[in-house]
């Protein structure tokens, strides 16, 4: 997963961008980097591995301004973590102009488009595939002698999968999205309050709205799938094409990814996730309530489901585990024993607040459930008498193709055990998850969702997936 961010017509908009980025760092923590078209037309790149905070100090900046500028936050799912598969690329035209792109996806025919493109010459120095997209488009302007506009257009017919993205070129910014819209891509509007000779307005795009609040602008509205929007200097925004099919944004950004303070997909993040505790709760009419009985959330990402049950359940909402905020989202780092360590230095519980106490644990997802095979044992040992399980979400039984770090099925404890089974792993006296049904139900437009890691409903595979049994339990 990774976020996108841009800011176009206002003096120093790298520093905003690198605001915008910071506020969306949930989005990854692997590599930042942040293109800017100077007051000479030349477009610089700056990207390194590490926090936007860590990469973008006041030095870089120095002899790295502009106007214009666009920024990549990466976690990686494709391609190893370095810095070539950082974000944004630089594409360059045979007269030595240049464009510069980021996008937050996945792209399902990477292989053969790679291939294409190698057939004809053309090299590459990552495999990323944000560099695909960036080539493919230098490809159809040279080659095909198409405009900007009509690159991206082709783009988004033949390239399967997801992509939010960002592209500075000349004057202009281009926003787009893949026809389906799989991930998110919102528009704001900055009103500089300063004087002097500072530009007084200008827009600015990010993956989240929760971005916008962190340099005072204000949401506008989403880039529709499939739309592409130019933005030129005193001019308004235009709709530059619109290639749009069927919606299939992604159920899992309102799940986790997504901050609660976001607004995605004509989604609230946080209303959705009350409105699934709201739900758990009703399943449970069977659990007494009592003075010994808590809900509490695994924080962040469940808070607001764990409140929507307790709503509904008339029980306290408790925070009976203290999370350590120095460190990271754990399943965000890509190697098992950095994910174990990672969830004992996370995760505390409050001294004798367990003591006897019937606990419902509301979590938002199981994985691989690794994590809370620990945290249940962790609030055990802490002296809870019941463990009640409440997940957020269906059983995750099948990989993302289009951006979001799923693990091969193996490693899906969906595809390992029954629910009884997992019940089992997690010691947990019971254990249940929202039905597909009831997810589709919280949202306002169901089919407009992609739900192929719970469904296996798939509209775009790549050729190494092998269609397999259904999950058992
Ligand atoms: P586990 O079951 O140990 O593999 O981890 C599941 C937990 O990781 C969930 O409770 C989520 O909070 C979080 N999570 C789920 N999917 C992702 C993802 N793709 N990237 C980062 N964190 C995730």
């Amino acid at each position: 997963m990774c976020g996108i961010a841009a800011l176009f017509g206002v003096e120093s908009a790298e520093r905003y961008v690198a605001d915008l980025l910071f506020a969306i760092q949930h989005r990854g923590q692997e590599s930042c980097g942040i293109s800017v078209r100077t007051a000479d037309s030349t477009i610089l790149t700056y990207k390194q591995m590490g926090l936007v905070k860590q990469v973008f100090t006041p030095a870089v900046f120095e002899h790295f301004t502009g106007t214009v500028a666009i920024g990549h936050v990466r976690y990686p799912t494709a391609g190893s973590s370095d810095v070539l598969n950082s974000q944004p690329h630089e594409g360059e035209f045979l007269n030595g102009s240049k464009i510069a792109f980021c996008a937050n996806g996945d792209i399902v025919n990477y292989a053969e488009w790679r291939s294409f493109l190698e057939g004809k010459g053309v090299t590459f120095t990552s495999s990323n595939d944000g560099e695909l997209i960036t080539k493919l488009i230098v490809y159809h302007c040279v080659a095909d002698g198409m405009d900007i506009k009509e690159a991206i257009a082709a783009v988004q017919r033949e390239i399967k999968g997801a992509f939010s993205a960002l592209l500075l070129h000349g004057e202009y910014l281009y926003a787009f999205r893949d026809p389906h819209g799989f991930r998110p891509l919102v528009m704001g509007h900055l009103t500089w309050q300063g004087g002097g000779e500072i530009p007084s307005e200008g827009s600015c795009f990010a993956s989240e709205s929760c971005a916008f609040g962190i340099i005072g602008a204000r949401f506008v509205r989403e880039v529709m799938a499939g739309e592409i929007l130019r933005l030129k200097r005193n001019r308004p925004v235009e709709i530059a094409g619109r290639n749009s099919l069927m919606p299939r944004y992604c159920i899992f950004e309102l799940i986790y990814f997504s901050r609660p303070d976001t607004i995605t997909f004509d989604e609230t993040v946080y209303a959705v996730r009350k409105r699934i505790g709201a739900i758990l709760a009703r399943y449970d009419h069977d659990l007494p309530g009592g003075d010994d009985l808590v809900v509490m959330a695994v924080p962040d990402s469940s808070n607001f489901v764990a409140l929507g049950y307790a709503a509904e359940k008339r029980v306290p909402f408790e925070m009976g585990l203290i999370r350590n905020h120095y460190v990271g989202r754990t399943f965000i780092s890509p190697h098992q024993e950095k994910r174990d360590e990672g969830v004992k230095q996370k995760f505390n519980p409050l001294p004798r607040f367990f003591d006897r106490k019937r606990v419902v644990l509301v979590d938002d997802s199981i994985v691989r459930g690794t994590t809370l095979r620990k945290i249940v044992r962790m609030i055990r040992g802490a002296g809870a008498r019941e463990i009640h399980v409440r997940i957020g979400s269906p059983r995750v039984t099948g990989p993302c193709f289009y951006g979001i770090d799923t693990p091969t099925r193996a490693e899906l404890i969906a595809n390992n055990k029954t629910i009884e089974e997992t019940r089992d792993y997690l010691s947990a006296d019971s254990l249940k998850h929202l039905s597909l049904d009831d997810l589709l139900h919280v949202v306002k437009y169901p089919d407009h969702f992609c739900t192929a890691c719970f469904s296996g409903d798939y509209l775009y595979v790549p050729p190494s997936f092998v269609k397999q049994n259904a999950p058992r339990g």
